[in-house]
Order: structure tokens, then C-alpha cells, then sequence
């Protein structure tokens, strides 16, 4: 329980969340702006074509003020500790457009996601941040090879009553025992030197378990991971009167 609450103390860490999301976006629009401003920077350019360059450098100029406004919105959100109640399947669906635009040609991504619309009180972006942090590592580990992302979620009965699950899986690399005791460990990383901070999956089980929901991982070298989330159940209705499914009335901190 202490490991718990220091865990959840420690917020500072989804603002380096936030900040690795503006990096890795930055690093699809870098090459944009680089090669953009070599074409304008060459004297025999059509002045037609320059124009639409110049459009184009400007638009990812744009993009990048843009996740870095993000970045910042979504810390003071999340450091913000409000929990709301939020409709994972609508947002379940919002963040795997998002993900499904973003994924390279060698991966396929399958869903099936029940019709039930559940609420969960958590942080607002908590949805966003796990499929987009999910995502991120499961393409890594596909390592540019033919690969598959499914994601199911919905109800799934527990011995203390209904949960919401969702399941993450990838047809990646998968990992040793020893990566995969501490893949929740705050600065743990096993990519290269740039490439990952380490703090991705802390984080996102940080914001689970302050939604008082749980994430557990199943994996095998060579076969793939499957991360499985459980999120208690809350009402819809006005802020003042959760109910959970577990009996405990305005439960939540
Ligand atoms: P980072 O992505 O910055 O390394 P994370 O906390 O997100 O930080 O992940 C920690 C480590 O867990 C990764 O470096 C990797 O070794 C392992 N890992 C996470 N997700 C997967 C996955 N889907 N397949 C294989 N290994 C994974």
C-alpha cells in the first residue's frame, strides 16, 4: 500500500510522459522541416513549387508548436489529479483512430471492443496515454517486421463483481523474465541510448492505480505481450455520489 501511494505521488512523471509524446512527434516532423527548408534554401527551385514547400514547412511548424502545446495541457491535467467519469469505449475508439493513422504498413491493428457503454472514473487523457504508450512500445517491438496489435475490451466478471477489461496485445518480440519483472520500474528501459525514457509504463500504471485498477503482463520471447488492464466500474451521474461496483461509496480520493 505505501509503494502504492508513492507511486501515485510521483506526477511529475506523466509530464515527462507528455514530453516523450512531443519528442516522438517531433521526430516525424523533423525530417519535414529539414528537407523542406533544403528545398527553399536551393536557387533553381520552381517559384510554384517553392510556394507549396513553403506551405508545407509552415504547416509542420504548426504541428510541432501544436504537441508541444499538448505536452503541456496534458501535464497540468494529469498533475491536476482530478478524476472524472469517462466513457472508456468512446475512448477507446478516439485514441485507436488516432494510433490506427500512426501505424507503420508492416503492422495491422485488430479491435473488438463491446457495444456496452461503461464509465470508469479516472484522469481525463488516462485512455489516451495507455493506448498511445501501449502502441508505441508494441511497434518497437514488432521491429519493423509483418506484425499484429489487437485490442479487445468490456465487461469481464471478477469474484468481486464487474470490471472493465481491456487487452492489449502485440505479436512483437516479447521478453526475458528478467525484462519483464521490471518493465514497471520508473527509468527502466532496454532500448537504445534516445530512444525510450524508461518511464512510459510507470506512469501508465501510476494513473491505473489511481483509478484503483490494475495492469498485468503476460509474455514470451519470440511470441509476443499481452498487457491486460482492469478498471472498476463508476456511474454516470453527478460527481458527488460514485457508486462502484467493489460496494465503496465515494471511494476514490
Ligand atoms: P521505454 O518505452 O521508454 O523503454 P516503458 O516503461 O514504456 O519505457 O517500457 C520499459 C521496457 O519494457 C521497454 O524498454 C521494453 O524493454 C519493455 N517493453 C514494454 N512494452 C513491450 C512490448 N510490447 N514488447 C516487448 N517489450 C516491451
Amino acid at each position: 500500500k505505501e509503494e502504492q501511494v508513492r507511486h501515485g505521488s510521483r506526477l511529475w512523471e506523466v509530464g515527462a510522459l507528455s514530453g516523450m509524446i512531443n519528442h516522438e512527434f517531433n521526430n516525424y516532423l523533423t525530417p519535414i522541416l529539414i528537407y523542406g527548408e533544403l528545398i527553399l534554401g536551393e536557387t533553381c527551385v520552381d517559384p510554384a513549387i517553392r510556394e507549396n514547400v513553403a506551405e508545407m514547412v509552415q504547416s509542420a511548424k504548426r504541428a510541432a508548436e501544436m504537441t508541444k502545446e499538448l505536452a503541456s495541457f496534458t501535464r497540468k491535467d494529469s498533475a491536476g489529479e482530478k478524476l472524472v467519469a469517462v466513457n472508456v469505449k468512446e475512448q477507446l475508439e478516439r485514441s485507436l483512430r488516432m494510433v490506427k493513422k500512426l501505424l507503420p504498413a508492416n503492422i495491422s491493428l485488430k479491435k473488438e471492443i463491446s457495444s456496452e457503454e461503461c464509465y470508469i472514473k479516472s484522469g481525463e487523457t488516462m485512455i489516451s496515454q495507455i493506448i498511445l504508450n501501449l502502441s508505441t512500445n508494441a511497434i518497437y517491438a514488432m521491429n519493423d517486421k509483418q506484425g499484429r496489435i489487437t485490442v479487445s475490451a468490456g465487461l469481464v466478471e471478477k469474484s468481486g463483481g464487474q470490471m472493465y477489461g481491456i487487452t492489449f496485445g502485440d505479436t512483437g518480440t516479447g521478453m526475458s523474465d528478467e525484462v519483464k519483472a521490471r518493465i514497471f520500474d520508473p527509468f527502466f528501459t532496454t532500448k537504445e541510448e534516445g530512444a525510450g525514457t524508461g518511464l512510459g509504463l510507470s506512469v501508465i500504471k501510476g494513473l491505473i492505480e489511481k483509478a484503483d485498477g490494475t495492469i498485468s503482463v503476460q509474455s514470451e520471447s519470440d511470441k509476443g505481450t499481452v498487457f491486460t488492464i482492469e478498471l472498476p466500474l463508476c456511474q454516470k451521474e453527478e460527481q458527488t455520489s460514485w457508486f462502484c461496483r467493489n460496494g465503496k461509496k465515494n471511494g476514490f480520493k
